[in-house]
């Protein structure tokens, strides 16, 4: 009986030891940002808060770029924690690669810790224009989502643009998921980020120009860039080059 009782304190002992030394991560509540290796300099933002979003973090020589803002200044916050786990470079830029929330919601947290936003001009003018109505229609669909304060890119191009010295590559087609949506592509890495406009699902086609989406897409095509992987902004990000003629058919089915 001494011994029975013995081994039953030690049991629980362990247990408690054990529930003690369990790492954060492994509590009841799922890991809802992660950041994950795709090269040397590109890491993938999995963030998994409202509606599922992929950002892309690139690591430059002396600071850091990050491409779409994620959804609120917390996951901004959330996302630098992320990013000082693996590099001491600072965040200096952030491309809002539309002026949905998904891309520019956590541009007030990057501009607080010194970083500058960027876009091209349309994007910062339309999210002039939309962003708090934008806020108030993502507090209905998601009552948890903040009362953020819209914060617009400080530096705009008309057009294309690149940073990093041409290691990154802002591209402007025409509309398509909405008329300011941007590609990124990293030439070194062979990487296209497709925002909200390449996915492996049709995705939300509110505010979509389903007319021009095609003929962006295939303006994207007749670039001919040298592409092993495509990052998709919604659902799972990595995909091969043929993501560009899987959202093509998607698009040409809801045609029907
Ligand atoms: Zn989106």
């Amino acid at each position: 009986m001494r011994l029975k009782e013995s081994v039953l304190a030690l049991v629980i002992l362990f247990l408690v030891v054990f529930a003690f030394a369990e790492p954060p991560l492994a509590s009841s509540e799922s890991p809802r940002l992660v950041l994950t290796r795709l090269t040397d300099k590109l890491y993938i933002s999995e963030d998994y808060f409202y509606v599922k979003e992929n950002s892309v973090v690139y690591i430059g020589n002396s600071y850091v770029t990050v491409i779409g803002a994620t959804w609120t200044p917390r996951t901004a916050g959330l996302l630098a924690d992320e990013i000082a786990k693996i590099t001491p470079k600072p965040i200096r830029e952030v491309v809002d690669t539309n002026h949905d929330l998904d891309r520019a919601g956590g541009n007030a947290y990057f501009k607080s810790i010194g970083a500058r936003i960027v876009s091209i001009k349309m994007t910062r003018d339309l999210l002039k224009r939309e962003g708090e109505r934008s806020v108030e229609l993502t507090r209905r669909a998601f009552p948890d989502y903040p009362k953020i304060d819209i914060v617009l890119p400080d530096q705009v191009f008309a057009g294309g643009f690149s940073l990093q010295d041409d290691d990154i590559q802002g591209i402007y087609l025409g509309p398509s998921h909405k008329p300011d949506d941007i590609f990124v592509y990293f030439p070194k890495e062979k990487v296209l980020y497709g925002g909200c406009v390449l996915k492996e699902q049709l995705g939300n086609t509110d505010g979509a120009d389903l007319v021009e989406y095609p003929k962006t897409l295939r303006k994207l095509k007749q670039l001919n860039l040298d592409i092993a992987t495509i990052v998709a902004g919604h659902y799972s990000p990595v995909h091969g080059p043929e993501l560009i003629d899987q959202y093509l058919q998607l698009l040409a089915q809801k045609g029907h």
